[in-house]
Formats: C-alpha cells, sequence, structure tokens
C-alpha cells in the first residue's frame, strides 16, 4: 500500500495530543493528526451539532443501539436509557471485566464530553505521585500554562449564591458544613459569562439546557476551540478524522510506520492506509495508546518495549453516589450540568476524599444529592495482549473497586449522620447499588512516566516515540485529571521541541 508520510503523527486528538499539535505547527513541523472520531461541526436535522442527555439520539454514542448513561435509573425504572441508531457518537463506554471506561471520541476527544472541571491538584500529592518531576518547575510554568490555554474561568461567587441552577451545589454544601468538612469552588473551562447570558435569557441554553456528556452545543471551550484551532492555524498541521490506529512499527531507517483503518458512518472499514513519520506522538488515553503499545509490545512489532508498558493503571479512585434528602431540602428542578464546588477532605490523611457535588438535571425535583468521589485508592491494573480478539484485557478485579467505595462511604456515612439523611438506593441499576463503583471517567496510567517512558514521556527502548496522554499518570491524581495531562504533556514538548527536533 501507498505510504503516506508526514514528519510528525500525533494519534489522537485530545488533551495530550492537541498539546502536542500545537506546540508541533508552531515549531514549524508538518504534523498529521490522525483521530478515529469525527470532526464535531455539522448540525443535523434539528440545528444542533449535539444532542442533549434528556433526548439522546445516534449522536450521543460511539456505536449502541441503546446509550449506557452513568446513571442507569431514577425510581428503578429505566427511564435514563434510550434506544437509538448505530452512529459514530462522541461518548463511548468501553467495557472490561469489573470495570468501563468512559471516554470522549471525536476532534477533542474528552474535552467535547467532559464535565469542564479545570483542577490543579495539591503540589504535595503531585510531588508524591511524579517525584522525580521538578514540581516547582510545573507549578510555576506549565500549570499556568496550561490553564492559559485552556481558557479556565470560575464562577462569580455572588450569581453562584443567588441562582436557582445552583440551589443543588449550595445544599449539598450547607450538608457538608454541618459535617464539618470543607467545601472549595473548582475552575471551569464552561464560560461562566456565557451561562449568565444562559440563565438571562439572551444565550441559547447549553450547561442550562441538559447538555453534558453528549456534548455542548455552546459555552463550552473544548479542545477543537483552543488548542486545536490554534494548532491549525499555524498551517502546519493537518487532521484526518474517522480513522483508527491499529498497528505500529520501526522501519530499518527508524522511522515509524502506522496502520490506520478508514471508517465510514456505519462503523465498516473502508480503507486501510499506512502512514510514515520521523516523530511518533501518542495521545489516544490511557487506553488508546496503553492498548497500542502493549499490542505492539507482544505482537513483536515494537520488541524493545519494556513491561512497565500496559502497567500502572487506575481509576483515579472514582465513585459515584447520591443522596436522598428531606423534603425541605429541596435540590431545585434547574440544575447547570456544570458542577462548581467540591467536598474537600484530602487533608484527612486517614481518608483522603475529594468528591464533586454533582448536578442531575431532570427538570423535576427529585430531592438527590448526586456525587462524583475521588478517592486515593492505591489499587492498580495491567493491560494484556487478549491474541483471540486483538484488543487488550484489564485487569482491575471487583475487590479494587471496594477499596474506593470504603473510603467515600467513611466519608458520606459521617455527611449522613450529620444531617440524619441516608443513601439513595435506585439510581444505579435494579439490585439497589448504592455506589457505583463499576465505571470511571478518569482512567489514567498504562504508560506511566519514568517507568513505561523517561521523565518526559520518551517511550524507552524506541527513539523518538513519545506518549502524551494521560497514560503517563500512575493511576491516580486526586483531583480532575485534564489540567495535568495538558501540564505535563505542556512540559514534555517544551523539552522534546528543545533536545530532540531539529529546527
Ligand atoms: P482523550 O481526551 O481521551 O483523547 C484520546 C483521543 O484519542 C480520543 O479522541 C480518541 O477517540 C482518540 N483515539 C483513541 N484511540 C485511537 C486510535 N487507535 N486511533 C486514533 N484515535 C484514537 N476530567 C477533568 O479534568 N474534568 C472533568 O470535569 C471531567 N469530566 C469528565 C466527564 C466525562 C463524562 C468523561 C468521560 C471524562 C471526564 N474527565 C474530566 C476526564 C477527561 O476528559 C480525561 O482525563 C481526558 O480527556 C484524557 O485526556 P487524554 O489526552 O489522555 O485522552
Amino acid at each position: 500500500a501507498a505510504v503516506e508520510s508526514a514528519p510528525a503523527i500525533v494519534v489522537g486528538s485530545g488533551y495530550g495530543a492537541a498539546v502536542a499539535a500545537l506546540r508541533l505547527g508552531q515549531a514549524g513541523v508538518r504534523t498529521l493528526v490522525l483521530e478515529m472520531g469525527r470532526l464535531w461541526n455539522t448540525a443535523g436535522a434539528d440545528g444542533k451539532v449535539f444532542c442533549n442527555t434528556a433526548a439522546p439520539d445516534q449522536r450521543s454514542m460511539w456505536f449502541r443501539t441503546r446509550t449506557e448513561a452513568p446513571l442507569a435509573t431514577f425510581l428503578w425504572l429505566d427511564l435514563v436509557n434510550k434506544d437509538i441508531g448505530l452512529y459514530p457518537g462522541v461518548l463511548d463506554r468501553v467495557h472490561f471485566d469489573h470495570m468501563s471506561v468512559f471516554v470522549g471520541r471525536g476532534v477533542g476527544g474528552g474535552s467535547l464530553v467532559n464535565g469542564s472541571m479545570a483542577v490543579t491538584p495539591l503540589p504535595s500529592y503531585f510531588a508524591e505521585q511524579f517525584p522525580t518531576v521538578d514540581a516547582a518547575e510545573m507549578y510555576a510554568t506549565y500549570y499556568p500554562r496550561a490553564r492559559a490555554m485552556l481558557g479556565v474561568n470560575s464562577v462569580d461567587p455572588a450569581w453562584f449564591e443567588s441562582t436557582e441552577w445552583y440551589r443543588f451545589t449550595r445544599v449539598s454544601r450547607k450538608h457538608a458544613q454541618n459535617t464539618g468538612l470543607k467545601t472549595t469552588f473548582v475552575p471551569s473551562v464552561y464560560d461562566f459569562g456565557y451561562m449568565q447570558r444562559e440563565e438571562a435569557g439572551t444565550a441559547v441554553r447549553s450547561a442550562l439546557g441538559q447538555e453534558v456528556i453528549y456534548g455542548n452545543n455552546h459555552g463550552k471551550k473544548s479542545l477543537d476551540k483552543t488548542y486545536l484551532a490554534a494548532a491549525l492555524g499555524t498551517g502546519n498541521v493537518t487532521i484526518h478524522t474517522m480513522e483508527k490506529v491499529r498497528g505500529v512499527s520501526r522501519a530499518a531507517d527508524g522511522t515509524y510506520v502506522l496502520t490506520a483503518d478508514r471508517i465510514d458512518d456505519t462503523g465498516r472499514v473502508v480503507e486501510t492506509k499506512q502512514y510514515g513519520c520521523t516523530y511518533l506522538f501518542l495521545g489516544a488515553g490511557s487506553l488508546g495508546t496503553s492498548e497500542l503499545l502493549v499490542r505492539a509490545r507482544e505482537t513483536g512489532t515494537l520488541p524493545a518495549l519494556n513491561a512497565d508498558v500496559g502497567a500502572g493503571w487506575g481509576t483515579n479512585g472514582n465513585v459515584m453516589l447520591g443522596r436522598a434528602n428531606h423534603l425541605w431540602d429541596t435540590v431545585g428542578a434547574n440544575q447547570s450540568t456544570m458542577p462548581v464546588m467540591g467536598i474537600d477532605d484530602w487533608a484527612n490523611t486517614a481518608n483522603p476524599v475529594f468528591a464533586e457535588i454533582a448536578p442531575l438535571p431532570t427538570g423535576l425535583e427529585h430531592w438527590v444529592s448526586l456525587y462524583l468521589a475521588i478517592t486515593k485508592n492505591p489499587q492498580r491494573a495491567t493491560f494484556t495482549y487478549d491474541a483471540a480478539s486483538g484488543g487488550v484485557k484489564l485487569g482491575w478485579s471487583a475487590a479494587q473497586s471496594a477499596v474506593s467505595v470504603g473510603m467515600a462511604k467513611k466519608l458520606f456515612d459521617r455527611i449522613n449522620a450529620a444531617n440524619a439523611t441516608i443513601y439513595r438506593y435506585d439510581l444505579f441499576g435494579s439490585g439497589s447499588k448504592v455506589f457505583a463503583d463499576d465505571f470511571t471517567y478518569h482512567p489514567l496510567g498504562g504508560c506511566v512516566l519514568g517507568k513505561a517512558t523517561d521523565d518526559y514521556g520518551r517511550v524507552k527502548g524506541c527513539p523518538r516515540l513519545y506518549v502524551t496522554d494521560g497514560s503517563l499518570v500512575p493511576g491516580n491524581i486526586g483531583v480532575n485529571p485534564f489540567v495535568t495531562i495538558t501540564a505535563l504533556a505542556e512540559r514534555t514538548m517544551a523539552r522534546v521541541l528543545a533536545e530532540d527536533i531539529a529546527p
């Protein structure tokens, strides 16, 4: 087959990939980005690019006949999920034994579907997770650089106190305060000026219109509007969509050869393409990058990869849960989809938890306080190659999830005791499940910095091959991860452009 080549290729278009593409483009390096999902810029018959959570259609999920929302039921009724047509929709849920992982598909990766929370971890915990990285430099240079490019902003506290759209957050804050717990505002890449105009009726509703996990039509500064727009603006970056890389090997001259399947809207492979490059950047996310490299090692196409490739994976300790409030503690029928506050008990060394106060926007009063807890779960798992399917398996066990549940339960038992409240049993399936411990929004690890790679994301044993995404983070970062992934990628690109890539 004909080989199309470029000096640099970037696989994926999420946070780590977008940073690589922009910085390569600015340095004058002609760069090709290969993304398996769609470019989300074309309106459907309803005039909208994305569908909302209340009425999902084929655009919601990656080749499914029924949606698989994190919240399975409400009052034990399967009201949440809907039948849909097969289509390359924007949200995927990848199933492994005992754990499923939500990821974004499309130009912008996870930024298209996530909750916009742009949180920087505690320097002390960053240093604990990345002992070989200069934390002072991260906090002085790369975190600020990442936040500036991502367009991080904060809710106006006065508006927050007054708007009905954050009543649910204020109620949860009160319950945390009754327990003697600290809460903290979390910054966001959703434009709060836009959100205030939504409330005023002068802008089309998105966060206030139940849009989030299936994409936001307005207000959110996803990567296609920030890093990737700037990357294309350099004139050196091209993006190919609907192309899934499945093979990576190294030619005799040391360049890299990629095999990619181009698919159509039905998921059929319409063409298999070969690409060549000198510099290869993997930004396919924790799942995508780990799978590509584990497969390359086990099938012998990159035999120099070490045993740390595929290891060190974790869920960032994610657990979702709901509490049932007293009748007088209404959370409001109107809820913004963008969380703005967390319960910060990370300093409690006996049981560190950071719990986001999450919305449950149904348009009806339901008295539910919902949370996504991030626990300091030290459990890690490894990806292994499955020759039968050509994919990977993940060795995560139910017992490992139980560690996260135990930590979340300790915190929320305290909150329930202090407020004389109970858990909700009707949200996560028919089995009266209280803690949703079988999925994560925050897959991290698989090619951990300093283990599978050197301290700058250079893959050990493979010159000019780099990892720039969430697979570098060793399984847990204590807060929502995208700011850290972006900042680490900025650090890698600064080093690689200075040392490895000739001007
Ligand atoms: P990703 O953003 O996952 O990008 C990887 C890209 O590579 C994808 O576009 C994918 O389609 C593509 N790809 C994968 N494999 C291949 C292949 N073989 N060939 C070609 N392309 C490929 N984090 C926060 O910090 N704050 C939040 O509020 C938050 N909320 C979240 C809510 C949801 C519902 C979800 C799912 C995630 C949320 N996250 C949040 C997590 C955050 O989105 C991820 O941590 C982040 O997107 C990971 O960035 P990444 O660069 O590692 O990869």
